[in-house]
């Protein structure tokens, strides 16, 4: 493996572990983010720890086929489900897990949310679909959170959270702000009628332009 490429990952993944936790996506040290380094490697953040206190040299190394790790902190529980994220997803280079307070509103009552928004559509993909409940940390969340990802930017783990995934770390980090803002909406509506949802045709014209027109070319883009 490469050590530069490992060096970045672990820059990136710190500053946003701490962008993450200034912006109340999480509370606490609730939430974890990774960053692919190649086919068989990937940087995320450590378990348990203040994201105020921590420096890049603690982001843990990790191997996704056999959860070895390099480094004196352990990696999050949550390495399972990231593995898989990247094992499954050869597109995906970032990813972003947060328990914020919208997106887990909707988790908590079992509820997908519906295509509604536009920046919704453009980077999540379309409708957010729900992931079944299951122990954290197990190959069973992996695989119904893979299940509830396909196609998608984004997902909601039952009574549990929300993660967001992107050709890079930055996208998924946008994405975990952009599902968090949905969800917000989507519960704001009821008070009021509820959404009008956003055609299926509609949603792959957006999708697609995101996809492959949208903003400038990421510096350092490995995607
Ligand atoms: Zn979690």
């Amino acid at each position: 493996m490469n050590r530069d490429k490992v060096k970045i990952a672990q820059i990136e993944v710190c500053e946003t572990a701490k962008k993450m936790y200034h912006s109340g996506l999480v509370a606490g040290t609730w939430g974890n983010i990774s960053s692919r380094v190649d086919e068989e490697y990937m940087v995320i953040t450590p378990s348990g720890m203040d994201y105020d206190r921590l420096c890049a040299d603690d982001m843990v190394l990790v191997n996704m086929k056999t959860f070895e790790y390099e480094g004196r902190l352990k990696p999050s529980v949550e390495v399972p489900v990231h593995s898989a994220v990247y094992l499954s997803r050869p597109e995906v280079n970032g990813i972003v897990h947060t328990h914020s307070t919208y997106a887990l509103t909707m988790a908590t009552a079992r509820k997908p949310i519906p295509p509604i928004c536009d920046d919704q559509v453009q980077i999540l993909g379309g409708d957010v679909r729900l992931a079944a409940y299951t122990m954290p940390g197990t190959k069973e969340m992996a695989d119904e959170v893979v299940k509830a990802l396909k196609d998608r930017g984004g997902a909601l783990i039952a009574n549990h959270g929300a993660i967001t995934i992107g050709r890079n770390l930055a996208e998924a980090f946008t994405g975990s702000q952009v599902l968090e803002k949905t969800a917000l909406i989507y519960i704001n509506t009821q008070s009021i009628g509820g959404p009008a949802e956003i055609s299926r045709e509609d949603v792959e014209f957006f999708h697609d332009f995101f996809m492959t027109k949208y903003g400038q070319k990421w510096k350092g883009d490995r995607a």
